[in-house]
């Protein structure tokens, strides 16, 4: 192995060991809570030294680094998790080569992704990001929207809706960031009594996974912690 595949293999059995223990500390079954590899702003090489571990799919904020890798990596049979904000005039390629969209945040998104899934005769699972704090700068559904966001997806037969993923405050001050993880919580549970279908939690990354699994999460999308640092540039989330 080289240096790269052995740093990535080394820090995913460190985040693995890590996720598995914030969730006995909370007394979960560490096999209910899945990591998403998050490689934006990292090439092909990195990219198939996570494949060497077993790992196909990967969370990227945008749609023409998927495009590029998914040329570079043609025969990895990758599932490429789309978890930044996503203009409508990118649906064409996300229908192509996405198999799961986690920040559905409007409906004019969800009509485009639609007819362009229908077009590919393709079907995607689908996440409602949903802005569970008061940043300006966060994209996001406001939660008070999310009930007939939901009722209204209802039409669109190829996208999957199966949960919800939030960002959390950026904040250092642990009880704000665990109040996001709990909102998006309790409006999962809302929506579940409402007659939703939501078994997924998407929240927490590498600097707040520990709060989101107290909360529930389903799923963290860890970037950092696995691949190392990123360029200051690229790291807008
Ligand atoms: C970049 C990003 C992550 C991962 O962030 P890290 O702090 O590097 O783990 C998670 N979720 C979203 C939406 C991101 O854009």
């Amino acid at each position: 192995m080289n240096t790269v595949n052995q740093s990535v293999a080394a820090r995913w059995t460190d985040v693995r060991r890590r996720v598995d223990e914030a969730c006995r500390r909370v007394g979960r079954d560490p096999a209910s809570v899945e990591i998403l590899p998050v490689s934006k702003t990292f090439g092909a090489d990195v990219l198939r030294s996570a494949m060497a571990l077993g790992l196909r799919r990967f969370g990227e904020n945008k749609v023409q680094e998927i495009r590029e890798k998914s040329m570079a990596l043609a025969d990895g049979g990758i599932r490429w998790v789309m978890i930044g904000h996503l203009q409508t005039n990118k649906a064409r390629d996300v229908a192509r080569l996405v198999a799961e969209v986690q920040s559905l945040d409007r409906l004019e998104l969800a009509e485009v992704l639609h007819r362009r899934l229908q077009h590919e005769e393709r079907f995607i699972d689908v996440l409602v990001q949903v802005k569970t704090s008061s940043e300006p700068s966060k994209y996001g559904l406001p939660p008070a929207q999310l009930l007939s966001f939901l009722e209204a997806l209802r039409e669109y037969s190829t996208l999957r809706v199966r949960g919800l993923m939030t960002l959390a405050t950026q904040s250092d001050d642990p009880d704000e960031v665990r109040a996001c993880f709990r909102r998006l919580r309790e409006l999962r549970d809302q929506a579940v009594g409402e007659g939703h279908d939501l078994p997924r939690l998407s929240m927490g990354m590498s600097g707040d996974f520990p709060l989101a699994i107290a909360e529930g999460a389903t799923e963290v999308r860890i970037g950092s912690a696995l691949f190392g640092a990123r360029p200051q540039l690229a790291a807008n989330r």
